[in-house]
Formats: C-alpha cells, sequence, structure tokens
C-alpha cells in the first residue's frame, strides 16, 4: 500500500513523528506504536476519556487497544483519578514501603488463589525476568521452556521466537542476545504436549521452570487446547521444574482472577502488569511462599526497584481492582461479545475468510478461515488483509492495534454509542479487507 492509498491525512501526528524521529530510534518508545506493520503515520494522541481517544489533530477514535489492555475501564475513569489524584497531592516517590503497596498486594492475593505472596515491580518485562531468575535459583537449574508466539517482555532469555512487536517485525531473534542467554532457552510449538515431554526426556534434571502466556495474546488471541495448562504443570512436577503462568496480559481482565479463574490450573509462580496498574508502570510476580521465600531479603536471589510498589502506581491499580467486580466484567464480556459478531458479520457479507478467537472478553481476528492454535499457524494469515482492514476502520474513526499478531481490548466504558461507531465503520472495512491484494 503506497503512502497516498491512505485515505485521510493525520498532518499534527505526522508533525510530531518528524519531531520524534529526531530524538528517537524510530519515532517511538515501543516499537508496534510506529505503524510499521500497516504504514501511514501513526496517531499521537493528547487525550482518552471513556472508549475515546482524540489525536493531535482532533480526530476522535473509538479505541479497542486500551494501551494494550490496562484501561480495562475505560480512559480517565473518575475514580481512578480521584484516587490518583489523592496519593499524588501525599508525595510521588518515598523509597521507604508504604501503606498503599500492601493494600495492593493484600487485593491481587485475595483475588488469585495460587498468590501467597507477591512482589511488586514495574513492568511485566521485570516482572518476567524476575520470575525466571527466581526459578531458576530455587530450582538451581538453568533452562527454560517457553513457546513460540508466546511474548512475555523483552527479557533477553525470552526474546526467542516471541510473538507481539517481535512477530511483526519478523526478526528471527535479536542483535545483543548473546548464545549463552539463548542457549538455556528451550523454544517449542505452542499446544503441543509431546514436544514438552520430549523436551523434559531430552534435559533431564536441567529444566528450571516452563513458561508460558497463561491464555496467549500476543500471536493474536490463540488460547490453549483444554488440558494443555493442566499438562504442562503436572508435566513440570513430574520432573522438579516450576510451572510459570505469565498473566501479565490476561490477569485481572479475563476474569476478577485472570485466566486462573477461568481455567483453575494452579501454577507455581505467576506474573502480572496491566490491569494492577490502573494506567500507571506497575507490575508484579509471586506464588508460592516456599518459592518467593527465596527472594531477597527473605532469601538470597535478588531482585530490587527504585520505584517498585510506587504509591501513585499503586493508588491506582487499587482503585481499579476495587471498581472490578462481577458486574464490570459481565459489561466487558458482553460488549467484546457484541463487536466479535459484528465484526464476524461485516466480513463474512464480503465472503473474506476469517476466524475470530477469544479468551473470555480477549479477542483477535485472523484473515484465514483455519483455526489458529500456534504461531505456525497464525502466521499462514492473510495480513495484507488486515492492513486494508485496519486503515478502513482507522479512517472510520476506529482504533485497531496497528498489527494482525494482537488482541483487541475493550473496556467496561464501550458504550453504545462506541459500538454504532464500529458498526457503522465495519462494512467498509470488510469491503477494504476483501479487495485487498498482497
Ligand atoms: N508478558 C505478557 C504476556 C505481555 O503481554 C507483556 C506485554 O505486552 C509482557 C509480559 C511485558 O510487559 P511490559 O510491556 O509491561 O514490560
Amino acid at each position: 500500500m503506497s503512502e497516498l492509498a491512505y485515505p485521510y491525512e493525520a498532518p499534527a501526528s505526522q508533525a510530531l513523528f518528524d519531531r520524534a524521529a529526531a530524538v528517537t530510534p524510530g519515532g517511538v518508545n515501543s516499537p508496534v506504536r510506529a505503524f510499521r506493520a500497516v504504514g501511514g503515520t501513526p496517531r499521537f494522541m493528547v487525550s482518552g476519556t471513556g472508549p475515546y481517544l482524540t489525536d493531535a489533530d482532533g480526530r476522535e477514535y473509538v479505541d479497542l487497544v486500551c494501551s494494550w489492555g490496562p484501561m480495562i475501564l475505560g480512559h480517565a475513569h473518575p475514580e481512578v483519578i480521584a484516587a490518583v489524584q489523592e496519593a499524588v497531592a501525599r508525595g510521588t516517590s518515598f523509597g521507604t514501603p508504604a501503606e498503599g503497596e500492601v493494600a495492593l498486594a493484600e487485593a491481587m492475593v485475595e483475588r488469585v488463589a495460587p498468590l501467597e505472596q507477591v512482589r511488586l515491580v514495574s513492568s511485566g518485562t521485570e516482572a518476567t525476568m524476575s520470575a525466571i531468575r527466581l526459578a531458576r535459583g530455587f530450582t538451581q537449574r538453568t533452562k527454560v521452556i517457553k513457546f513460540a508466539g508466546c511474548y512475555h517482555g523483552h527479557v533477553d532469555s525470552l526474546l526467542a521466537a516471541a510473538g507481539s512487536g517481535v512477530a511483526t517485525f519478523a526478526l528471527p531473534d535479536t542483535p545483543g542476545v548473546t548464545g549463552a542467554q539463548a542457549s538455556d532457552t528451550i523454544v517449542l510449538p505452542y499446544n503441543d504436549l509431546e514436544a514438552v515431554h520430549a523436551a523434559f526426556a531430552a534435559h533431564p534434571g536441567e529444566i528450571a521452570c516452563v513458561i508460558t502466556e497463561a491464555s496467549p495474546g500476543n500471536m493474536g488471541v490463540v488460547p490453549p487446547l483444554p488440558g494443555f495448562n493442566q499438562g504442562l504443570k503436572d508435566a513440570c512436577a513430574a520432573n522438579g521444574a516450576l510451572f510459570v503462568s505469565d498473566e501479565v496480559m490476561t490477569g485481572f481482565r479475563t476474569s476478577r482472577a485472570g485466566w486462573y479463574g477461568v481455567e483453575g490450573v494452579v501454577p507455581d509462580l505467576m506474573t502480572f502488569g496491566k490491569v494492577m496498574g490502573g494506567g500507571f508502570p506497575a507490575a508484579a510476580f509471586g506464588g508460592r511462599a516456599d518459592v518467593m521465600a527465596h527472594l531477597a531479603p527473605a532469601g538470597p536471589v535478588y531482585q530490587a526497584g527504585t520505584l517498585s510498589g510506587n504509591p501513585v502506581a499503586t493508588a491506582a491499580g487499587l482503585a481499579q481492582l476495587r471498581l472490578l467486580d462481577d458486574a464490570a466484567y459481565d459489561t466487558v464480556n458482553a460488549v467484546s461479545a457484541r463487536i466479535q459478531s459484528l465484526v464476524t458479520e461485516a466480513l463474512a457479507k464480503e465472503g473474506v475468510a476469517h476466524t475470530v478467537q477469544t479468551a473470555s472478553n480477549m479477542f483477535s481476528v485472523f484473515f484465514t478461515d483455519r483455526p489458529v492454535r500456534d504461531y505456525e499457524d497464525a502466521k499462514a494469515q492473510e495480513s495484507f488483509r488486515f492492513t486494508a482492514f485496519f486503515h478502513s476502520l482507522l479512517a472510520g474513526g476506529v482504533y485497531l492495534p496497528p498489527s494482525s499478531f494482537e488482541s483487541w481490548f475493550v473496556s467496561t466504558a464501550h458504550d453504545e454509542r462506541a459500538v454504532q461507531r464500529i458498526a457503522d465503520a465495519l462494512p467498509a472495512a470488510a469491503r477494504a479487507a476483501a479487495e485487498a491484494t498482497a
């Protein structure tokens, strides 16, 4: 698609992007924001309210990214904002323990039964990195099993066959990760328990942990087949390894207790981020108390953070978790189902092969008529159709994730007006997808 093919312009965003590119590599602080997979000008947003984002050109969009998951109550929820304002007025960082971090940890432990103890950090990457270090320290083993298409942040040893931004750029690997780091990582096809059993058999006594997205959303939404997560747990238990469930994306989003609340498989360690921070940098890892007891200062495995448990972030996260009652999840699930059926209806009408896959209220649209069970299936879709679909929706005032390898996210704030905007924009987008050529 050439630059001229975009049906609109965004001069203020383009001017900001040009300025940004002079001082920041590629003009962005996280690669997928640069629109490289879909082309065109990334939108620089100036404000968000409820289900809407407004860009620098003054255009309003229904947001189906929700900051990649955290904004489950929509943007600028009044009660979250009030909690943040109250916290900010008391000071923004103390470098000491404070009650807010205790309250957030208690709220998490109360919701997620396998979470006996929790350590707060500032990003999902930090959470998975620390969980892996702890698993290695606890088991005194080095190797880690991960799955192709699962993204666990940009942890060196986990950047092998990662989905998300790495999938978007089709990088087989990244320069800067050493051979030693990569060689301790065993990458297996997702949803393939046989491969897991074979890896344990090939590396007896060497595997510290298996890490998996609780329900993957970084190669698009590819839920675990029935029994897969339990099979991982059992294989880990049988081989003296830890089962690490990465709930950074699914935690407190797919249910009050995250994906654990949906499936009930008990991990040894879990990681969290996104929703628990209420739109601020807060994340966590936790799980079995006997494993967490190995973490400094209780135990020998070092981990720390200047801004860990930041009082503003914990206030935002706690306010958001408290607002997420059963009714809130019912609302998010219902609006998600509604949008899914509108998308299917529009694409089917234009004869576009597609598959909508869901994990609770997370969902994504694959441009293929085959079920997507692993990363290879995800890559086999007709992504060029997504590009046309994406730009048509953007022109119609709907902001999708700018890549066909991502989950779409909705919030309790996606009301009738927002859904109608999507419904109005979909017929043209479906036509654009139908007419797209590779
Ligand atoms: N784990 C999963 C499952 C994620 O989806 C992400 C981010 O999208 C991360 C870890 C990394 O989190 P962060 O971007 O906060 O470092």
